[in-house]
């Protein structure tokens, strides 16, 4: 087979692959039948980079990361290669033979949607920094057969569909033959006859963890790294008997019995039911990763002694803490290590990453089904907490609540096992993923363990990959940056600060405002394509796209619109700043308080856009089934973004720094990585408002009274009575009660009328700032030139360096 290394090398392989791959006639090729052909193209080029990296990893025994997450929100591959490959030119070659263009073949392929939002998201940025840098890498996953759910909206509600993105293959996934191992569940443990002796776990069940590879190209660079999914498969000499015995029915149940572990993706806030399947999926990755990681070692290196000198493992969250006890079984029970020593690899090799301080979002599982499940992990479990409540006694001796609140088991009502514990205990370096996450962690939620262990505990603020969130989904603003700066700043994002000085050139302002109204334009046409709206592109576009939930406060904003509402019924002479408000983001299938709010929004949408009063001067769309391909359209046709999160809910945010990137300006609360792009493109180019973090838990301890709130403003008592009576849903008028007596009534737990009239203020500055559109673009323009700090690149070099200590190949 041939490399195609030109643009006839390209159109030459795709019409081969039309032919040999795909199967068809090359004149009669449907556009899916060219995207399929020229993937394999791409491929085999994605291929050849692959087996060169792994080989000079291998020889120079190079120490490598490896990136445990439950998720990977990846989006569409297509473009990215192309992009990454310097292929764009000569695919669009290869597609207009076939009288296509790249955005028609673009459109066919599936998001990879292999999670629910920021958190996996970020890992899939982590990925595409690591493999830029050059970091010998892998990220290690789950190949779920069905991703996130497609979101549709039908009567104004939420309909989930089944995510079956592998239903036609993928061509991006190497399945990987000989890699498997099994992973074990279950049964029980016999413990040594003898103290000293070997506790023997007898599983119950197993199941065979199958590698499929997925290639991550880095750009400006000829290596790739890994993302390693794995899929279960019933191991082959399962109930042979049924089989054989012609009871195929039986046979197939058995069969699925073990490979359901891979088939769906669990949607955040789901109920407890279901959950054994959670833990079971947790475990199964992180087996599999850490068997294989052990066996790449062994090939390298004569035995495990060096393990953490030349592997440092990272947790996404706690999802894959269990790994702290699987190593730590794998080294004492099948590697002959002393428990001392054992521990010693372990604790240097894990390192941990927080994504919350919601103490009701930390993860726990019940010791019994632990036990059920993870009998030898319990145990491993209980003497890890052992030996640590030892030693953490001997610091403060006598104080049994400190003990209590460190304790890997909670006690008081069913043990459980606290996931966090475990990770900040068995890990070296802990991080919050912005300076204020990493602030409070140390100060509350794990204020003991920083107390213990204070050098254990820093911050690295989370980023976005430039190459997607710019170069990729926004190519006019990527070309005038190109002419303007160069090309460096794709791995470079610090020479975006370069532009400062651009925002005094008036012909600068004007093509860059230009780009913000093509961008507009084309996400005009993508709402009118999936809701049938018609939206004034020149209006003020504003934005607030993420998963649907009440810290996140989507409820706020519609009090802003109702608002707005009001105050053009009122004064419909006033001269109103014509404005699109612009909401995407799924709601967790179990979770009613955030599908409701998705029902408001479209009750509310109803309303205001069909009443001739408003006219052009209010809209309100609600963009389905939100992803990384929706999020590529919408970010860069934002002027104003949302990220009103209560102060000290939201760990970080990435979509307040794409959305950013993008010259949106952000409308937001000091919580978050809000505060740095604040510090990042100066006080006058962001519009911050509300209560902060100390004035929230001031206000709690205080004893917080939101109706007295609503007795005293008029225009939020009208806001929040239309809502509650049912102005919005005529046809069923308490349907919004529950959600308007939950903030009157309920406490209002996420602060909404507290922050209400300092919101209404905010938003009044930014009509204000955006009917001078020139004042609009500077402001636009030193949001981008300050997003250089905002760099998945700059993130995953500071992980690198001080928590990984692993270095970009030569
Ligand atoms: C960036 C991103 C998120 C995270 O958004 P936040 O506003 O930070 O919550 C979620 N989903 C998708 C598809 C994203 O691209």
């Amino acid at each position: 087979m041939t490399n195609p290394t030109s643009a006839t090398d390209l159109v030459a392989a795709t019409e081969r692959h039309l032919l040999d791959t795909v199967g068809v006639e090359p004149a009669h090729a449907a556009a899916p039948e060219v995207l399929q052909a020229v993937s394999q193209a791409v491929r085999e080029q994605l291929s050849q980079r692959w087996v060169r990296t792994q080989a000079i990893d291998r020889e120079s025994k190079a120490r490598r990361v490896y990136y445990l997450s439950m998720e990977f929100l990846i989006g569409r591959t297509f473009g990215n290669a192309l992009a990454s490959l310097g292929l764009q030119g000569d695919a669009a070659a290869a597609a207009e033979k076939h009288a296509k263009t790249l955005e028609d073949l673009a459109a066919g392929e599936p998001d990879a949607a292999l999670g629910n939002g920021g958190l996996g998201r970020l890992a899939a940025c982590f990925l595409d920094s690591m493999a830029t840098l050059g970091l010998p890498s892998f990220g290690y996953g789950i190949r779920y057969e069905y991703g996130m759910f497609a979101q549709s909206i039908q009567g104004g509600r939420q309909v989930e569909h089944p995510d079956s993105w592998l239903e036609n293959g993928t061509p991006w996934e190497f399945p990987r033959a000989g890699i498997g191992y099994p992973v074990r569940f279950g049964g029980w443990v016999e413990q040594p006859a003898l103290p000293g002796g070997k506790a023997q776990w007898r599983p119950a069940a197993e199941v065979n963890a199958k590698a499929y590879d997925m290639v991550i190209p880095g750009h400006g660079t000829d290596k790739v790294s890994t993302l390693r999914l794995w899929k279960a498969v019933a191991p082959a000499h399962i109930d042979l008997h049924a089989f054989n015995s012609g009871d195929y029915a039986r046979a197939a149940e058995v069969k699925n019995e073990f490979e359901n572990i891979s088939w769906v993706l669990y949607p955040n806030d789901s109920t407890p039911a279901g959950r054994e399947l959670r833990l079971r999926q947790e475990y199964f990755f992180t087996s599999a990763s850490i068997q294989d990681i052990l066996a790449r070692h062994l090939a390298e290196h004569p035995s495990l002694a060096n393990l953490h000198e030349k592997v440092a493992i990272h947790l996404n969250d706690t999802h894959p803490a269990i790994g702290v006890a699987e190593l730590m079984r794998l080294l004492v029970d099948e590697h002959g290590f002393v428990w001392g020593d054992a521990w010693k690899v372990t604790q240097q090799t894990f390192s941990y990453t927080n994504h919350t301080l919601m103490p009701e979002a930390l993860e726990t599982w019940s010791v019994d089904l632990m036990h059920h499940v993870l009998p030898r992990h319990l145990d491993i479990i209980f003497r890890i907490n052992h030996d640590f409540l030892e030693f953490a006694a001997t610091k403060r001796p006598n104080d049994m609540d400190f003990l209590r609140r460190l304790s890997l088991v909670s006690e008081g009502g069913e043990k459980r096992v606290r996931m966090a514990n475990l990770s900040i205990v068995g890990s070296h370096k802990i991080n919050g993923v912005s300076k204020l996450h990493s602030d409070l962690l140390v100060e509350t939620i794990f204020s003991d363990f920083a107390h213990l262990w204070p050098e254990r505990f820093t911050n690295m603020t989370n980023g976005v990959t430039p190459r997607r969130w710019l170069a990729q989904a926004n190519p006019k603003l990527a070309t005038l940056l190109d002419q303007t700066l160069g090309t460096a700043w794709r791995l470079d994002l610090d020479e975006l600060g370069r532009l400062k000085t651009e925002g005094d050139s008036s012909s600068f302002r004007i093509a860059f405002a230009e780009a913000k109204q093509a961008n507009k334009s084309r996400l005009a046409a993508m709402i009118a394509r999936s809701t049938g709206l018609k939206v004034d592109p020149t209006s003020l576009f504003d934005v607030q796209v993420k998963r649907i939930h009440e810290y996140k406060r989507q409820l706020l904003n519609v009090l802003h619109v109702v608002t707005r509402y009001h105050a053009i019924l009122d004064q419909p002479n006033a001269e109103w700043q014509p404005r699109t408000v612009i909401f995407a983001g799924k709601a967790a299938s179990s979770y009613f308080m955030a599908k409701q709010i998705i029902r408001l929004i479209h009750d509310v949408g109803a309303v205001i856009n069909n009443d001739r009063r408003v006219g052009d001067r209010l809209k309100v769309v609600f963009v389905p089934n939100y992803g990384v391909s929706v999020a590529e359209v919408i970010m860069p046709g934002a002027d104003l973004s949302e990220q009103i999160s209560t102060a000290g809910t939201e760990a970080s945010g990435t979509g307040n720094m794409k959305l950013a990137l993008n010259g949106a300006l952000t409308i937001g609360t000091l919580d978050g990585a809000n505060i740095e792009i604040g510090q990042a493109v100066g006080d006058d180019n962001i519009f911050i408002f509300g209560l902060r973090t100390p004035e929230v838990e001031a206000q709690r301890r205080a004893g917080y009274q939101p109706m007295r709130l609503y007795e005293a403003d008029p225009r939020l008592k009208a806001v929040l009575d239309a809502i509650g009576s049912g102005v919005f849903s005529p046809d069923e008028r308490d349907r919004y009660r529950g959600l308007i007596d939950a903030l009157l009534w309920g406490g209002d737990h996420y602060f909404l009328l507290a922050d209400y009239d300092a919101y209404i203020q905010a938003q009044a500055r930014v009509d204000a700032r955006f009917r001078d559109r020139d004042a609009w673009a500077r402001s636009a323009i030193a949001n981008v030139a300050g997003m250089g700090p905002f760099s998945a690149d700059r993130t995953i070099g500071q992980y690198a360096k001080e928590i990984w200590h692993v270095e970009p190949r030569p």
